[in-house]
């Protein structure tokens, strides 16, 4: 595949229709037992990475078009906090590898990614540190041949803009979405909608907002970006049922919760707020009327919301042959085959 194939992918796909990416790896790995919460390191690459190749295969399996290489919190920075800053390169290039692997094998498209430093602050210092944290990632990215990167997470649009820099001096196409906390803003006050027009001047191919917000509290932010932007828009919100009063997934508290550590549900205790999938389908459509053509749901992702969000873009992915047919169900079908008196238990439930 050369350079110029590879440019037009992303971006041809989004011109016919929508692009699904599965993200939510690190919460769903942290639910299976493979990742610690708390630092939320991606050390299930080197330690597993036969879980992590599989995992890509499920999310295409339920209908994801990209692979996205798990290089989450994979950076500098975050290693160094577990004492593990000599595993980072090979940490990202197994993840690119692995990503790869399964994109090319499945017609699906393969994304780098960058994200969020927690490093960075608006000084001399800070810009240089996350500059040579993603141009060394970058550098790996390049090497393993993706298809486009993808800069997520960001709640400071400078932060986003130095990741869009490095990108762009690969010349590579790039999705970028910013994380809008509480406050409907970015960290230099700007509302995502002028932050979002502000990566499209920067020359992002795509731009949105990912992670942090649920449906509900994510959607009127993306419809503002979608009126301020003319490129493509990505949603990508956490499948929580955050509201206008607590509209983060780490605002979210309800009564009785004194057994969580510390009392606040974010992120071990989310459970109770989870989005079942008809409201990710729900989202899905909505999006999309909203002229949304990038697309997926992050942390708490499962496999499930994934094919529910295929399904609502009207696709059949191979999952589908699983999906609901409670016709078949042995008390609430109404199969010719089922027994009459299983059918009358039904009132009873
Ligand atoms: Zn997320």
């Amino acid at each position: 595949m050369n350079e110029a194939t590879k440019t037009k992918g992303l971006l041809e796909r989004l011109d016919e229709g929508p692009v699904i990416c599965a993200e939510g790896y690190l919460f769903e790995f942290e639910r299976r037992g493979y990742l610690q919460a708390g630092a939320f390191v991606p050390e299930i690459v080197l330690e597993n990475p036969d879980l992590v190749e599989q995992i890509h295969r499920e999310f295409v399996h339920a209908g994801s078009d990209v692979v996205e290489a798990f290089t989450y919190y994979g950076h500098r920075e975050k290693l160094r906090i577990v004492g593990k800053e000599h595993l980072l390169e090979p940490l990202n290039r197994d993840a690119l590898r692995i990503a790869s692997t399964v994109a090319r094998e499945t017609g699906t498209l393969a994304a780098g990614n960058l994200c969020n430093t927690n490093a960075f602050f608006p000084d001399e210092e800070g810009r240089a540190k996350v500059r040579a944290m993603f141009e060394e990632q970058v550098e790996w990215i390049v090497d393993a041949g993706m298809d486009f990167v993808i800069g997520e997470t960001f709640s400071y649009f400078e932060e986003a803009l130095i990741a869009l820099d490095v990108i762009r001096q690969a010349e590579l196409p790039s999705v970028m979405t910013l994380a809008i906390h509480r406050a409907p803003e970015v960290r230099e006050g700007w509302a995502p909608d002028v932050a979002c027009r502000k990566l499209e001047e920067a020359g992002a191919d795509v731009v949105g907002l990912n992670c942090i917000r649920g449906p509900r509290t994510l959607l009127p932010l993306i419809k503002d970006v979608r009126a301020a932007v003319d490129c493509h828009v990505a949603a990508l919100p956490v499948p929580y049922r955050t509201t206008e009063a607590e509209p983060s997934f780490q605002s979210l508290t309800y009564p009785g919760c004194d057994c969580i550590p510390g009392g606040r549900p974010f992120p071990t205790a989310l459970d109770p707020f989870t989005c079942n999938r008809y409201e990710i389908g729900e989202f899905a459509t909505e999006a999309l009327d909203a002229g949304v053509r990038y697309m997926g749901v992050c942390c708490g992702n499962g496999a499930h919301h994934t094919r529910s969000m295929a399904e609502a873009l009207g696709r059949t992915p191979p999952a589908s042959r699983y999906s609901a047919d409670m016709s078949k169900h042995s008390f609430l079908g109404d199969n010719e085959q089922l027994k009459e008196h299983n059918k009358a238990y039904a009132t009873e439930l």
